[in-house]
């Protein structure tokens, strides 16, 4: 652990600290008020609002040969058995249903359902034109997948303006394999300019602007049997949005992510940051924990930012979600990985030479990819020896060692599942304290 300079006098205390506000983090501070634990979250943006929105459960196994994975969850049980250091190896097949239900009905109960194949994974039209593999996808986008299974005839629309998205481009990448795509380019209400997706979004929140869309496109559908549109169906509204350019068009109509930042990831995490507070999470958004020591009493003292007028919070447990490079829970240097927070130790090639291999492609992934925190059945971080470092702290999501999830295709799957895991036993660790 880091030991802070400031003594700071404690503000706050808790049952249990969530560090990190991206799925993992979410997830964890919802699975933990679920459970009527004494909450708070702690974190700065996350990947979730630069994501995509799908939410992949597990896409390729073998990544070596690339193999794509129809069923997820037959999928998973090969992995755990192939890879049995695998953080998902460290649950039950049915305690991740259990964890990846209970969030959808979170979602769906708080107005933005995801819809879930029947028959396993599903493909989606990404902005590149190619065809991505995932599970459950937001109910925007979900005729996308119904009309690329059907070959149906589409109109893909774009906007004068939006940078990184061309319905041209996407029809000529799929030209193979879905030959009935129409591109046309228009202009969005409220006239040229530069555009950019959460203020189309937003504006879309209005009904007069997707009446006035719908007329725009209106002149353009013949002989099509739906319209697939950049994702920006509303930012709050997404259900109204999308019924009523489907009643005003009389076809359905579907959503095609878009390139960083996504509107589907904002809404996850504007879903996240206004539910879970009512729910009684205490959230500290927007901070960073700078420090945390050891108190007396066995439990964590947090500092946190800003420097200048820094708070302390004290905390029974903890659960670690801060993520990779990206989310700065890991720091690569010349010496090796880091992990940032509590100096813990970091599973990882024995040296740099060794971080990756020289094929930038290499289909086995490079070894940095699966460096990161190992654990114990528990979620507990473990040294060398596979002993906890710490009885009260637990870790989950893209922190974990022994996975890549990029390649696996498995990214919000695991974070969901692992945070239920870690705020499982973080649970019990807190039953045995009272
Ligand atoms: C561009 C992109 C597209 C993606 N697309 C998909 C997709 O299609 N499907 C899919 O399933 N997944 C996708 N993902 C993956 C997914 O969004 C996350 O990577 C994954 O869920 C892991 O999340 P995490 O919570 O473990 O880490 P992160 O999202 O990285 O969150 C880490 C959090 O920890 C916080 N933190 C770090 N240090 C501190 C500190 N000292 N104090 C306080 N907070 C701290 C950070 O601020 C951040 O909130 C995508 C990710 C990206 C980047």
């Amino acid at each position: 652990m880091n030991v802070s300079g400031k003594q700071p006098s404690c503000d706050l205390s808790c049952d249990l600290m969530i560090i990190g506000t991206g799925m993992a983090g979410m997830a964890a501070a919802f699975f933990a008020v679920r459970q009527g634990i004494d909450t708070i979250q702690v974190g700065l943006t996350g990947e979730i609002g630069f994501a995509s929105g799908l939410i992949d459960l597990l896409g390729v196994h073998p990544v070596v040969q690339g193999t794509p994975v129809d069923d997820p969850w037959e999928g998973i049980v090969r992995l755990c058995r192939d890879e049995p250091h695998h953080p998902y190896a460290r649950l039950d097949i049915e305690t991740i249903r259990t964890a990846f239900q209970t969030l959808l009905d979170f979602f769906e109960t708080s107005g933005y359902p995801h819809a879930v194949p029947q028959r396993g994974n599903q493909r989606i039209v990404t902005p590149v034109g190619t065809l991505k593999t995932t599970y459950a996808v937001p109910h925007t986008m979900q005729a996308g997948a119904w009309a690329l299974d059907r070959q149906a005839p589409c109109l893909l629309v774009d906007f004068d303006g939006l940078k990184g998205y061309s319905a041209h481009q996407i029809a000529a990448g799929l030209a193979d394999r879905w030959p009935v795509l129409k591109p046309v380019r228009l202009v969005f209400p409220g006239g040229r300019g530069e555009l950019y997706v959460e203020h189309m979004a937003r504006a879309l929140d209005a009904p007069a602007v997707r009446q006035q869309l719908a007329d725009a496109i209106r002149p353009h559908l013949g002989g099509v049997a739906a319209v697939g549109l950049p994702a920006v169906l509303g930012m709050y509204r997404t259900r109204e949005v999308q019924a009523d350019l489907q009643s005003g068009l009389g076809l359905p109509v579907f959503e095609i992510p878009t390139m960083v930042p996504g509107v589907a990831g904002l809404r996850l995490r504007e879903l996240f940051e206004q539910r879970l507070p009512p729910m009684g999470v205490r959230p500290l958004f927007q901070h960073r924990v700078l420090a945390v020591r050891r108190s007396k009493d066995g439990g964590m003292a947090f500092t946190i930012a800003p420097e200048d007028a820094p708070r302390r919070v004290k905390a029974r447990a903890a659960v670690l979600c801060t993520g990779r490079f990206f989310g700065k829970g890991l720091q690569a240097d010349r010496g090796g990985i880091r992990e940032t927070l509590f100096g813990l130790p970091v599973a990882q090639p024995k040296d740099r030479a060794s971080w990756h291999h020289k094929d930038l492609l290499d289909l086995q992934g490079h070894p940095i990819n699966r460096a990161g925190v190992g654990v114990d059945a528990d979620f507990r971080p473990v040294d060398a020896k596979g002993r906890p470092v710490h009885d009260n702290l637990f870790a989950a999501g893209s922190i974990l060692a022994h996975q890549d999830w990029i390649r696996q295709k498995c990214g919000s799957g695991l974070a969901i599942a692992t945070a239920y895991g870690a705020v499982r036993a973080a649970a019990r660790f807190l039953q045995k304290l009272y």
